[in-house]
């Protein structure tokens, strides 16, 4: 088994010029340890880039990325919690003031659940069990459907990202720094495309395209 060669030849590149534009930085975050502000919680799609998307480097983003970039509920039980090991690790360990759940586009998660709504492709399976986690957004979609029925899979993007918000509160020591407010909870949306970033307003819930000013550096 060999390495992939593409990815040696690429980190020859990193080394000559991402890392050199960094060294103090890594310097620094070696020597005093990492203080993110923002934890991000995306998709493992290739396309969905959070610290290429905010142009941020290292250690300014805690990410973690899941399947459909979703959170389950709160849950004491046995077992391995990989979403929930990283959201504890950047809520209680870090102190970020921040986490952003960011959907997207054409995400390949939220398709599976919808062509299999009444079946999720088999419980038995890894990406049908955790899937099922969108069928309380799904119902609460359609009790209330806040966005237009035209574009069932974005609208179904959406509700993936407010349930995992909702999802969020379940856990205690999340309530406990939202309500003294030392955390924020986001939820942000991006099309691949058109590098559109969509935020939710968290009054309306609606997500409105976010307009920075453009700069090149
Ligand atoms: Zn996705």
């Amino acid at each position: 088994m060999k390495f992939p060669e593409h990815l040696l030849e690429g980190y020859g590149r990193y080394l000559g010029k991402g890392f050199v534009r960094n060294k103090e930085t890594h310097e620094r975050l070696a020597l005093y340890g990492q203080t993110p502000e923002v934890m991000v919680i995306s998709c493992c799609d290739s396309r969905v880039t959070p610290e290429g998307i905010f142009n941020v480097g290292p250690g300014e983003l805690f990410v973690v990325r899941n399947v459909a970039n979703l959170v389950p509920p709160y849950e004491d039980t046995e077992g391995q919690h990989g979403t929930s090991a990283a959201i504890e690790f950047a809520v209680e360990g870090l102190s970020v003031k921040h986490i952003v759940i960011m959907g997207h586009g054409q995400c390949g998660g939220v398709t599976a659940f919808r062509k299999n709504a009444n079946a999720p492709l088999s419980t038995g399976k890894f990406i049908g069990r955790w899937i099922k986690l969108l069928e309380p957004a799904a119902i609460a979609m359609a009790c209330m459907p806040i966005d237009k029925a035209d574009d069932p899979q974005l609208a179904m993007e959406y509700a993936g990202i407010r349930q995992s918000l909702k999802n969020l509160m379940t856990f205690p020591f999340v309530q406990e720094a939202v309500r003294d407010g030392s955390l924020e909870l986001h939820g942000a949306w991006f099309d691949i495309g058109s590098g559109e970033l969509r935020v939710m307003d968290p009054e309306s819930q609606r997500f409105e395209k976010a307009e920075p000013e453009v700069t090149e550096d």
